[in-house]
């Protein structure tokens, strides 16, 4: 008889830099376990921890036949979207899911559509409640935060906790962090229990007692009353002066900080430019700023996303992607969502596709060859419409 099973292929990561896998060998064994066929790219988790071995004891055929893995793959978790050349070799009504960027860089996600590949982003996954357990930004979020403390730590010339020794006593480290969402309030955390005095802004009121229950100090600015939340509990797009507001109270506040950690972003927006460089000039030598919303543009005039550099002393980290210097956890973590993700798509073995479904429509960009998310729509026909030159 014909084996009709699912099959699942897990790809070593082509992206320059990553080093996180889609699926754990865990992962693996619950979806065998369920009836689906898995086979694993050699070496695909060897960056993260997760040797060849521990996905064959899974029960995961390993192979070092990319083509082949991806030509006869019914569904693919990724971490990244792959290559072009990978995306045509995409058998038609093959299932994508992974961080496809299609809001960034939709054209990158040409060929998939083109060969008739269903994709789901899994930026554009609802945050409703049903979809927590599957909110890969937030478990990016998390990571990026702590690990932004812990390359300031590491950089600062100086100790975090405040220490009375023999010698004297030290002084502790004073961190502010700039928007308390996910990654900003990971962020607080971490700094608070490496002993460190912290205090975070941010414009959504409704994070202050999430930042003082943290054991952070929080800083208000009045903005007469104006809605800084939208409906979902996100940041709203401020006026100017709002935002020059915020700039001034983060230029006071920089002057005696050894550390930012700044996170601020608009869903949707470039980040909003927070810390001017007449607040950078101000701090002390030896200081560093972390600029988490690199990504988007950066919260700090002085950024260079994807660069560190030192102005007059002052460290500026500005890194694109820091989960992939965390990919152990990192990865565990993405696993667990892509699993989640995929319990709604698979139901007893059999691909379950269901429109319907708030999750699944909301973060489908496209689906039979045809783009489904009206916003990537959109963003692609900008790129399709003739360019005028003013
Ligand atoms: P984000 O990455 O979009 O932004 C980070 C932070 O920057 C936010 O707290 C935002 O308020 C802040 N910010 C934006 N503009 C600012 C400015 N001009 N000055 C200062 N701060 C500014 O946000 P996020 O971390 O993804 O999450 C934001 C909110 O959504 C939080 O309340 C979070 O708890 C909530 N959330 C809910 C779910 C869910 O229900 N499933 C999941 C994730 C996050």
């Amino acid at each position: 008889m014909e084996d009709t099973s699912l099959r699942l292929a897990v790809l070593k990561e082509a992206a320059p830099g990553e080093t996180r896998v889609a699926l754990l060998p865990d992962a693996v064994k619950t979806l065998i376990a369920k009836g689906l066929e898995v086979a694993v790219e050699s070496g695909a988790g060897l960056a993260s921890g997760h040797s060849n071995e521990s996905y064959a004891e899974a029960g995961a055929s390993l192979t070092l036949d990319r083509a082949d893995l991806l030509s006869s793959a019914d569904i693919l978790p990724l971490v990244n979207a792959p290559p072009a050349q990978d995306q045509r070799n995409l058998k038609r009504g093959a299932i994508a899911i992974g961080f496809l960027r299609p809001l960034d860089d939709p054209a990158a996600l040409l060929p998939a559509i083109e060969s008739g590949v269903t994709l789901f982003a899994v930026e554009l996954v609802p945050r409703i409640t049903r979809a927590q357990a599957m909110d890969a930004l937030s478990s990016m979020a998390t990571v990026a935060g702590y690990k932004s403390v812990i390359l300031a730590a590491d950089t600062l010339p100086r100790l975090f906790p405040m220490l009375m020794t023999a010698a004297g006593t030290i002084a502790p480290a004073k961190v502010f962090v700039i928007g308390a969402g996910v990654a900003g309030l990971q962020a607080i955390a971490t700094a608070r229990r490496l002993g460190a005095v912290v205090e975070a802004y941010d414009v959504r009121a409704a994070a202050g007692e999430q930042v003082r229950s943290l054991g952070a100090k929080f800083l208000d600015v009045d903005l007469g009353g104006m809605a800084t939340e939208d409906k979902g509990g996100y940041a709203k797009e401020l006026s100017e002066e709002a935002l020059e507001r915020g700039r001034d109270l983060i230029a006071k506040t920089a002057k005696t900080a050894d550390v930012i950690i700044t996170t601020a972003q608009v869903p949707g927006r470039r980040a909003p430019l927070l810390i001017r460089r007449d607040a950078v000039e101000n701090m002390r030598p030896g200081t560093i700023i972390v600029d988490l919303a690199a990504a988007a543009g950066g919260n700090c005039e002085l950024t260079r996303p994807g660069e560190t550099y030192v102005h007059n002393g002052v460290t500026l980290f500005a890194p694109l992607n820091l989960p992939v210097a965390v990919p152990g956890h990192a990865s565990q973590l993405y696993s667990r969502n892509m699993t989640n993700f995929l319990a709604l798509l698979v139901k007893d073995g059999a691909l379950h596709l269901d429109m319907g479904d708030e999750i699944i429509r909301g973060s489908c960009v496209a689906h039979q060859g045809q783009v489904v998310n009206p916003r990537v729509s959109t963003a692609l026909e900008a790129l399709a419409a003739p360019q005028t030159i003013s």
